[in-house]
């Protein structure tokens, strides 16, 4: 079998070789899975509660580790990957925890019509759930997939990112180390082919994050077989700010939203609109802070290198389309876009229609443009074909004006709060995919429903009703 090798996105440097698996290896290893997975559903719940417990005492204990490996093969800097680590063994934490309770069977009212028959729904495990994941949170994103579905009885193959494939290999080993007995997880490596391999394997539902375009590849393939998904794609996130705000808290959180892990976050903040009455306050903040930051890979650089080189050619785009439509770069500009560091840049005044305001551009760019009330900014933050969150910075009508946002999850006076709430669902709208991961509702995607009426006392109540109405 030919191999590939990850690479350091800062030195270069080769971090480990995995095999392209091809289609028949991908069957293989589900139908591994597929036994593996009647195992682990007849487990129950309080076994894999106590399973998935210790694999989140683990992976805390061996958190130095992991960060390490994050920072080599994907280039964060080692705090983020530590935050990205909390966050994400909270995630199996919630899940071990609840999934009995939001999964297990209830009993629900016949109703009049039926009332000498029981009725329950129970939620049963799909058997093996596919995931695919990207590369930009390489722990944080596929295990809102893998923990879930884990907890709820599945057995799962996870194909991670081409680029981030040690980091994919450390989840599945150290699961291993706690579920000994059967493959419940297992990974497989490559690039597309090896996810198109997944799709059309046979497995029992697929859970795809990555960009939109895939995504429809995705869907595509899954529609061969019917088989379901959930899809959890990109975003061009939108910060609004009032002009009753804290603008401080607002202009940190912008720069925060924007910049941290190079703009690389599908929730990042890619686009600020700010009320005319606070606009140059809130752009000279933005503008302040953001100079501030510095691209590197040692313990002082505020983030880390571009993951995938080819979103160079993305950001450079987006820049020169942006300022040579008008807009103005208050930081950085053309020449901050350099191989594999981008340091901050700051637009103003970008047209609306601009690729820099209607595409995902995945870097450290952030946009401030000014608005003159509430009402425009709601109307251009739901004006691009995206959906996934946004944040909202006002003292008076925050909620309101999340009401009128179309997305999937918001934040008020702070930025991507809502991804360190295990009990939110996660996901969005539109060109951001569908479905969720997360909370209650990202327990239920890995369960289908099979509804029970049993009949108790054996009297033909329902001919008499029907014949007189
Ligand atoms: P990508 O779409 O290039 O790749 C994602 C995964 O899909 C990879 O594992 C890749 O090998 C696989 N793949 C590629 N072609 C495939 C095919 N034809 N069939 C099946 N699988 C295939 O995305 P990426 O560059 O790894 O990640 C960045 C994107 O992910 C951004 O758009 C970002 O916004 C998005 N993202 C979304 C979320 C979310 O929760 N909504 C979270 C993180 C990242």
């Amino acid at each position: 079998m030919s191999t590939f090798t990850s690479l350091n996105p800062a030195s270069g440097d080769t971090i480990a070789s995995f095999p392209i698996m091809d289609e028949r290896s991908v069957h293989t290893v589900v139908e591994d899975a597929r036994e593996a997975g009647g195992w682990w559903a007849q487990l129950g719940y309080a076994e894999r509660k106590a399973r998935l417990l210790k694999w989140r005492t683990i992976i805390v204990s061996r958190m130095d580790e992991l960060a390490e490996l994050m920072h080599r093969e994907g280039g964060k800097p080692l705090d983020d990957a530590l935050l990205e680590i909390t966050l994400t063994v909270e995630h199996i934490d919630w899940a071990a925890k609840h999934a009995a309770r939001v999964l297990g069977r209830k009993a629900v009212s016949p109703g009049l019509l039926l009332s000498n028959h029981g009725a329950s729904v129970r939620r049963v495990p799909y058997g093996v759930i596919g995931v695919i994941g990207p590369w930009n949170y390489p722990l944080f994103t596929p295990m809102g997939s893998i923990a879930y579905a884990l907890a709820a009885g599945n057995a799962v193959v996870f194909k991670p990112s081409e680029f981030t494939p040690a980091v994919g290999q450390w989840i599945t080993e150290s699961f291993g180390e706690v579920v000994p007995e059967r493959p419940v997880l297992q990974l497989i490596t490559g690039f597309g082919d090896t996810g198109a391999a997944l799709c059309a394997s046979g497995v029992d539902k697929l859970a795809f994050t990555g960009s939109s375009t895939t995504g429809q590849k995705v869907m595509a393939t899954c529609a061969q077989s019917l088989t379901p998904v959930l899809v959890e794609c990109g975003g061009k996130d939108v910060m609004i700010v009032d002009h009753d705000a804290d603008i401080e808290a607002a202009a940190q959180a912008a720069v925060w939203g924007g910049m941290a892990n190079a703009g690389q976050t599908c929730i990042g903040t890619e686009r600020v609109y700010a009320h005319a009455k606070v606009y140059d306050e809130v752009l000279g903040r933005i503008s302040a802070i953001a100079r501030d930051l510095s691209a590197g890979s040692g313990p002082d650089a505020s983030y880390g290198p571009m993951t995938m080189p080819s979103q160079l050619d993305v950001i450079r785009r987006h820049v020169d389309d942006a300022l040579t439509r008008g807009g103005t770069a208050t930081v950085g500009g053309r020449e901050s876009i350099k191989d594999p560091y981008v340091e901050p840049v700051v637009l103003s005044g970008v047209p609306e229609d601009s690729a820099a305001v209607q595409e995902e551009t995945f870097g450290p760019v952030l946009i401030v443009n000014k608005v003159a009330d509430i009402d425009e900014a709601i109307e251009r933050a739901n004006a691009t074909p995206y959906g996934l969150a946004a944040a909202v910075f006002s003292r008076a009508r925050g909620e309101e004006i999340v009401a009128r946002l179309r997305c999937g999850m918001a934040s008020i006076n702070s930025v991507i709060s809502f991804a360190g709430i295990p009990a939110l669902p996660f996901g969005g709208v539109g060109a951001s995919g569908f479905g969720r991961i997360h909370g209650e509702d990202g327990l239920r995607e890995f369960a289908r429903t099979q509804s029970v009426a049993k009949l108790r006392i054996p009297i033909p109540l329902v001919l008499t009703s029907f014949a007189r109405p």
